[in-house]
C-alpha cells in the first residue's frame, strides 16, 4: 500500500522522515492545496482498528482533498481556514476534537505544523481521552423518524459528537446509538451548540 507521494521525504526539510514513520501518533501530511500526501503506519493502524479497513486508502487516495472527507460545511470551512493560516503564517496550530465510536468516548489533540519550505503541513493526532461511552452519561434514544427526520427526510448529526438534532426541539441533540454505528444515507451534518462553543469557535 502506497502511503506517501514519491518526493515526500525530500519535502520535510528538517523533520526526520523516520520520526514520522516510527511515531505511535496518527500522522498525515498535506500539500499546499490540502491534498493528502502522506499517512504514517500508526494512522493506518488506527483507521483499521476503528471501523476503517484495508480499502481506506482506496477511498481516500493520495492526492485527494482531505477537506472533502470532513462532514458538514462548518467543519470543512473551519479546517480550510485554519490549515491555510498555518501555511500563510508558518505558525503551528493546535486544537481539540471528539471522534467517538458507539462504545468509546474519544477526544483528540491535534497539532498542525508547517513544513519549513512552506510546501505543506504535517498533522499529528494524539488521543487524550479514551473512556467507555456509558460513563459519559449521554441520553441514549432510539432511532425514530418522527423525532429526527426533517421535512426533506434527512436527519442532522453533529460532525463532532455525532449526536442527532431533534426536529421539533432543535436545541436538543440526542445520542442515537443506531445512527452512530451506521450513519444513514440521509444524514446531513452540522455542529451542535455545545461542540461549537467548546471545540470550534475561533
Ligand atoms: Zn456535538
Amino acid at each position: 500500500m502506497k502511503r506517501y507521494i514519491n518526493n515526500f521525504p525530500t519535502k520535510l526539510n528538517g523533520i526526520d522522515f523516520k520520526t514520522l514513520e516510527n511515531s505511535k501518533y496518527s500522522i498525515y501530511g498535506l500539500s499546499e492545496e490540502l491534498n493528502l500526501i502522506y499517512v504514517n503506519p500508526a494512522w493506518i493502524h488506527f483507521a483499521q482498528e476503528n471501523g476503517g479497513n484495508d480499502t481506506l486508502l482506496e477511498n481516500l487516495p493520495l492526492g485527494s482533498s482531505v477537506i472533502k472527507t470532513f462532514y458538514g460545511e462548518t467543519i470543512k470551512n473551519f479546517y480550510t481556514k485554519n490549515f491555510m493560516k498555518v501555511l500563510e503564517t508558518g505558525k503551528p496550530w493546535r486544537h481539540e476534537y471528539e471522534c467517538s465510536s458507539l462504545n468509546k468516548f474519544r477526544q483528540f489533540h491535534q497539532e498542525t505544523y508547517p513544513l519549513k519550505n512552506g510546501t505543506g503541513l504535517i498533522v499529528i493526532n494524539t488521543i487524550t481521552i479514551n473512556s467507555p461511552m456509558k460513563d459519559k452519561g449521554r441520553n441514549s434514544l432510539k432511532a425514530s423518524g418522527n423525532r429526527y427526520l426533517n421535512d426533506t427526510n434527512f436527519i442532522t448529526q453533529c460532525s463532532n459528537c455525532r449526536c442527532t438534532q431533534r426536529v421539533k426541539e432543535p436545541d436538543v441533540w440526542d445520542w442515537v446509538p443506531e445512527w452512530v454505528e451506521n450513519m444513514p444515507e440521509n444524514s446531513s451534518h452540522s455542529i451542535c451548540p455545545i461542540c461549537f462553543d467548546y471545540y470550534w469557535k475561533v
